[in-house]
Formats: structure tokens, sequence, C-alpha cells
């Protein structure tokens, strides 16, 4: 347990001090994948796990119907 919000968040949230890696992304994870990253404000060791999901969109094509 921790004081943020730090388990399937959009963002990697760092447990120590609840700072967002908005641009987690750029650590290339996938799936399922676990990585010990430093934080980048408090400098504390966390662990980050991956969890993607997988989600559609769809659009009519103009002209092809
Ligand atoms: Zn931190």
């Amino acid at each position: 347990m921790s004081l943020y919000d730090n388990e399937y968040t959009k963002d990697i949230v760092c447990p120590h001090c609840g700072y967002a890696w908005s641009d987690g992304w750029e650590l290339g994870m996938s799936d399922g994948e676990d990585e010990r990253i430093d934080c980048r404000r408090c400098e504390k060791p966390m662990n980050v796990e991956c969890q993607v999901s997988v989600t559609y969109s769809t659009k009519k094509i103009e002209g092809a119907e």
C-alpha cells in the first residue's frame, strides 16, 4: 500500500513521492515486463510493472460505401 494512486495508472507514479512520469512510454516497456528505475524527483528506486491494454477505434471511410 502507498499514499499515492500508483497502481494501474496511465502514468508511472512514484510510490515514494507521487511524481507522475507523463512520458513513461519512453522506457519502451512492453506488457508484463518489469523494470527497476530511480525516480526523477526523489531519486529513490522503485519497481515498475507494465500493463498494456489494447483498445480499438473504428471510423467510416469517406467514399468507400
Ligand atoms: Zn519519487
